[in-house]
């Protein structure tokens, strides 16, 4: 079967789409490249490019050391605070642009542990899932390592995720804190945060979600939520441009008593004072440790005015519409050729990305790099589509899953 039957559809669906003009402001959004990737890396708006020049010349050339004074000190908070405000469902005052993602994550979850190991000697546990990011675990296993701490790990299906179930059977009066991803890199999963929160919460555990695959596509009410403490990738749906620094959130009820390990000079409470010892900030400013990485911070403001021009509301709603029409083509063209779905099929259960499971999927993505229709490949066996709504158009995703099935006939 060819995608003839859909197209139709996905030129209705374009022409009634309201977010279709911010596809515009994309570099190469006019070429015919399919890009299937921007939740591992975003597409950088046009506006960027202009932005990263006129810093270059005006405020790095012109203003020199000065501009640390006049500006770019805050900046970690003022943007994490829009950040916090346009994604995060966060008051002011609780989200930072610190360190990577890795970084920040080992940051947070060393001062939960403490926290709660200090107040109830118990609580030696930190639990994550085993399907979870590389990262995450390998933190987890050595944090483990270094404070003698014990990893509960939860068990799940790879085309879901860890819901209620499975964190009730895992924490209980030892657990200091869990480690959860809102939507699961590899299933485009996505965790009822809220209800996992307090199931959390019920044991006494602290809880830190990593928001990497679901910042800047779904909808997150951190502080509606009750959540501790979060993290995610700036490059992924915000746009931030390769090793954009990541943000930290931690909830104002927490920032006095947690003390995060990589003590520097830019989390102290008075930075120029160049005491003899470190006393931390108060406030997020104590979750810095060295020099903000001002240039890799600056490109996301472009994609923050986008998301608070469309709303996160409405990018919901199209990144649903993206990967219902994605399943439907995939289930007309895909799967007589043996192709599965490897992501849940309720909406309410998926963040922006589907994964398709079949043997020939390694050799697929190779072929489909060469032919710039660009998705990913994750073990075992799974292409991902990603579909970033602000950049993605459903002509767009139905020619790449054409070019998807094509491939996999010929690596058959
Ligand atoms: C992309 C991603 C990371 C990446 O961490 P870096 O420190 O930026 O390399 C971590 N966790 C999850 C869940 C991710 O999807």
């Amino acid at each position: 079967m060819s995608t003839e039957p859909f197209t139709a559809e996905a030129r209705a669906l374009d022409a009634a789409d309201p977010l279709s003009t911010h596809r515009a402001a994309f570099v190469g959004a006019e070429t015919s490249l399919v890009y299937f990737d921007g939740n591992s890396l975003g597409r950088p708006p046009r506006v960027t490019a202009d932005r990263l020049a006129d810093f270059v010349t005006t405020e790095w050339g012109g203003r020199l050391i000065r501009g640390w004074d006049e500006s770019w000190m805050d900046l970690p908070f003022h943007i994490g605070d829009r950040v916090g405000r346009l994604a995060l469902g966060a008051a002011a005052g609780q989200t930072v642009i610190g360190d990577s993602t890795t970084v920040l994550l080992y940051k947070l979850l060393r001062a939960a542990l403490a926290e709660r190991s200090s107040s109830d000697p118990d609580r030696v546990e930190i639990v994550v899932g085993r399907d979870d990011f590389p990262t995450d675990r390998y933190l987890v296993e050595g944090i483990a390592a270094e404070r003698g701490a014990r990893v509960v790990w939860i068990d799940v299906d790879t085309a879901r995720g860890v819901d209620a179930d499975l964190l009730r059977a895992a924490v209980g009066p030892r657990t200091a804190v869990v480690l959860l991803s809102h939507v699961s890199y590899r299933s485009g999963y996505l965790a009822d945060a809220e209800h996992l929160t307090r199931i959390a919460h019920d044991a006494g555990a602290l809880v830190l979600w990593d928001l990497c695959h679901s910042a800047g596509s779904v909808p997150i009410a951190l502080d509606a939520w009750g959540v501790d403490l979060a993290v995610g990738c700036t490059y992924k749906y915000l746009n931030g441009g390769p090793g954009a620094p990541a943000f930290a959130y931690v909830a104002t009820r927490h920032q006095g008593a947690l003390a995060q390990p990589i003590q520097g000079w830019m989390g102290a409470a008075d930075v120029f004072a160049m005491g003899p010892e470190y006393h931390p900030a108060d406030g997020m400013r104590r979750f810095l440790s060295g020099t903000p990485p001002v240039l890799a911070m600056l490109a996301m403001r472009d994609t923050l005015d986008l998301i608070e021009d469309a709303g996160i509301a409405a990018i919901r709603a199209k990144s649903v519409a993206l990967t219902e029409f994605a399943i439907r083509v995939g289930d007309g063209i895909l799967s007589p050729l043996g192709v599965t779905l490897a992501s849940p099929r309720d909406p309410a259960e998926r963040g922006g990305h589907v994964t398709l499971s079949h043997p020939t999927m390694r050799a697929v993505t190779a072929r489909l790099w060469q032919q710039d229709v660009i998705p990913d490949y994750r073990d075992p066996d799974g292409l991902r589509i990603g579909l970033a709504p602000l950049s993605t158009s459903f002509t767009e995703t139905l020619t790449g899953l054409g070019a998807v099935a094509d491939a996999v006939r010929a690596e058959s």
